[in-house]
Order: C-alpha cells, then structure tokens, then sequence
C-alpha cells in the first residue's frame, strides 16, 4: 500500500523563527517515529524556492507566518489540498483557506496572534489609541514608531483594514500614518516597542507575541521597557483586533503526504496548540484548547475581542494595497 511504501520522514519548509518550536518537533518525531528535516527561510523565500523547485521538491510541509503568504502560496499552486475531518473540526471556518474548487483545503491557521498598539504611559492612556483609526490623527503627529508598510504582518493589516473600511479611506487612513511618523520604518516589532520605551516615539504597532516575549523575558532591561508601556487591544467596540494567522500547508509535490496530514494535525492538537500558547506567545487556532499563559492574560484581562473576518480575504487585497502604500509614501 502507498502507506506502507512512504519512509518515515518528513521534510519541512519553515518560516516559524521562534526556537521554542524545537520541543515541539522532537515530539512529534518521538511519538511516531518520522524523522523531521527542516529548511528554514521567510516566507517569501519559501514560497519563491517551492516556485523554483517544482515537482523536484522535497518539501512536504509547509509552516508560514502570516495569511496574505498563505493565500499567495495557494493561488499560485504552491499547495496540496487536503481532507482532513480532524482539522475540519478543529480549526475554525474563518482561519483556513477557502474550500478549493477541487475539494479539499489548501491550508490551515494553527495559531493566531493580535496586531496591537503599545504606547507611552507618560504621555497617554488606553482611549487615545482605541480604535487602529486613531493611529492617523493628525494631534499625534511625530509620535508613530512602526516597521515597513510592506512587511506582511503590516500588509495584512491593512488588506484587513480595506475590508472593513473600502479603499480610499484606508488610502487617506494610510497618508495619516505616514504624517504621524517619529522616524521611517526601520527594524522588526520588538524595535517598535523598544523606540516607545526609549521615548523616540509615543505610539507603535507590534504583534502581541513580542510584547510578551519582553513580558516573560529573564533580562531585566526586557522587563524594564515593558514597564514603560501600555497596550491596546484596538476596535473592541467596532470590527475588533486585528488577528494574523501562522499556518501550514501540504506541498503540491509531496512525497509524504500522509506524514504531512499527520504532522498538521500534530499541530492541531490540544498538545501542541499549547506548546504554540505558552512557548511563543500566541494564541491557539483550535477551538476549545485550554491554555494558561501570564503575559497573555496580563495582557488582555482574559479575553477581547478579535476580528472574524475570514483571514483568507486579506490576501486578495495585498496588491492594491502595495499600490496605496507606494502612493502614501509609506516605505
Ligand atoms: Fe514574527
């Protein structure tokens, strides 16, 4: 049977560069006895190595870190629709790929992690920056700290901020950031939310997993900067927090595939949704997973809440989006 026949292996393409991952991988090869080979690379790079080696690929695994990279993957082939009822049930309908016209799911988000605002506690309060709008008001001229607009973690917030707002007022929306800006966009996240706690700038947007990362950091000048900080979960009284999605897929050229549906599904379950929550910070894309984590709950207060739009629509919008940001001036 093809079963019998695939050697237990399973060759991954990552994008996931957070070192706690590494648990998780030797557990998974623990409980089944499929040894794991890992590429790593960012997403762009993945997506253009997989376009490069076509049917020549080894990979068979797929793990990016943002859904306008996933969609970009699935429209251009790069995936392997797969049935998976475990996935199916696990993961919420708003968080994988729309169902392929072929049947099947392209790829699935297996854990989320919230766009937020971080702000100086000197200078203002949570209600100054509750709503992602407020970013652009021209009163905070000067003080936004925030990397590329053409970062996908940016991309993907402001494709979701097209949905909910059509195009020309996330374009004027976007000219307001840019006259906001204490400084171009340079460096990752966690640079953005240092430059608030060095009072370079008065406000900054980070994924929340980086603040947290500084929250449960064992270097005190890492807790330090997060003293200095306040955090704002935008837009709970309108569309809510503005969610990404890390995700994996199956390889089009596959050659363990079914080591790949099971590795997936590995990841979807209630062990490694944990490992996602309470190793890097994120919050688990399966339904019903109990998690406990400090920063996360010191954080939130417990719960808010999040953005339903479905994430697969984000990525139909990067284009027009780039054209905004290159127009705007947004680098
Ligand atoms: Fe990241």
């Amino acid at each position: 049977t093809p079963a019998m026949a695939q050697e237990q292996v399973l060759n991954i393409y990552s994008a996931r560069h957070y070192p706690s991952d590494e648990l998780m991988y030797g557990a998974f090869s623990k409980a089944t006895g499929i040894q794991i080979k890992r590429v790593d690379a960012d997403d762009a790079g993945i997506l253009a190595r997989l376009k490069a080696e076509g049917a020549a690929s080894p990979a068979d695994v797929i793990l990016l870190v943002d859904a306008s990279r996933l969609w970009r993957g699935q429209v251009d082939g790069l995936f392997m629709p797969i049935k998976s009822p475990l996935l199916e049930q696990a993961i919420p309908a708003h968080l994988r790929a729309q169902p392929d016209p072929n049947g099947g799911t392209a790829w699935f988000g297996l854990s989320t992690r919230a766009r937020v605002v971080v702000f100086d506690k000197l200078k203002y309060k949570k209600s100054d920056f509750d709503s992602y709008e407020k970013l652009a008001d021209p009163k905070f001229k000067g003080q936004l700290c925030i990397r590329s607009g053409s970062h996908p973690y940016n991309l993907s917030l402001f494709g979701a901020m097209t949905e909910h707002m059509g195009a020309a007022q996330t374009e004027a929306w976007l000219k307001g950031l840019v006259g906001n800006m204490a400084r171009s966009p340079k460096g990752g996240d966690t640079d953005q939310i240092k430059g608030v706690a060095s009072g370079e700038c008065g406000m900054a947007v980070t994924n929340s997993y980086y603040l947290a990362r500084l929250m449960r950091s064992t270097q005190a000048a890492d807790v330090a900067v997060t003293e200095k900080i306040g955090v704002v979960f935008p837009n709970q009284s309108s569309w809510g927090t503005h969610m990404n999605v890390a995700g994996g897929a199956v390889a089009k050229h596959a050659k363990h595939s079914a080591n790949a549906v099971k590795f997936l599904e590995y990841l979807a379950s209630p062990a490694a949704q944990n490992h996602f929550a309470n190793g890097n910070n994120e919050w688990p894309a399966a339904q019903g997973v109990r998690f406990d984590n400090p920063a996360l709950q010191a954080m939130t207060g417990g719960s808010f809440k999040s953005e339903l739009l479905p994430i697969s629509a984000v990525g139909q919008n990067q284009t027009k989006v780039q054209q905004m940001l290159d127009r705007v001036g947004f680098k």
